[in-house]
């Protein structure tokens, strides 16, 4: 059988920096909407795994729009601290998102784990999950990662969340110091996408 070609799709993200960033990962001939053009709320999150909150939000803005939809969960886990914030990483910043918020939360609990972690490899990872959902139907569903460690202070204004915090492997700058074009070819998402290709 042979297979349709996607032509319009939703990016199920309220999150700016991750939409360009999506946007640019997929191929050029995709009709791109996003949830800004329709007045709606974000669903509860309420799934135990990234990938079970992908498919809640794939699943969620597709049925409130009809359109075919692609959500992402994404967040960042650390070894030292129980693999936390991971699916709560948004939840980090509080309810305005704030992300200076959310790095110091992570520096106070890594504090209070190990006052000396300023010396250890604190070790760490991106973690994206990627869903394509047709109403209540998963069309796809994947998942990927970028390992790293904790910088001991956060250095670079660019990309937003955690990017400021996080040096991938082998590596001296961190997310927030690279060009967003260094970085889309490196992290969790553009592995992901990779995997995600064959549904496209
Ligand atoms: P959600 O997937 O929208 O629930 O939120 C994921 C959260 O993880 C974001 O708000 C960021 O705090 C963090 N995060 C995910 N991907 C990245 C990234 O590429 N850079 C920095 N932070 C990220």
């Amino acid at each position: 059988m042979s297979k349709q070609k996607i032509e319009k799709l939703l990016i199920g993200t309220k999150n700016k920096g991750k939409l360009q960033e999506i946007k640019n990962l997929l191929p050029k001939y995709i009709e791109i909407h996003s949830t800004s053009e329709f007045d709606l709320k974000s669903p509860v999150e309420n799934g135990k795994t990234f990938k079970e909150n992908s498919l809640i939000k794939s699943k969620y803005f597709s049925k409130k729009t009809g359109l075919l939809c692609l959500a992402d969960d994404s967040g960042l886990e650390i070894d030292l601290l129980n693999k936390n914030p991971g699916i709560y990483s948004a939840r980090w910043g509080g309810k305005k998102g704030d992300f200076n918020k959310a790095i110091k939360r992570v520096y106070r609990e890594l504090n209070k784990k190990n006052k000396n972690w300023k010396h250890k490899k604190i070790r760490a990872r991106f973690i994206c999950a990627l869903s394509i959902s047709y109403l209540d139907k998963k069309i796809a569903c994947v998942q990927s990662k970028v390992e790293g460690i904790i910088s001991n202070k956060p250095k670079g204004k660019n990309g937003f969340g955690y990017d400021p915090i996080f040096i991938p492997k082998n590596r001296k700058k961190t997310f927030g110091e690279m060009r967003p074009e260094v970085k889309y070819k490196i992290d969790h998402r553009h592995f992901a996408f990779k995997k995600l290709r064959k549904f496209l």
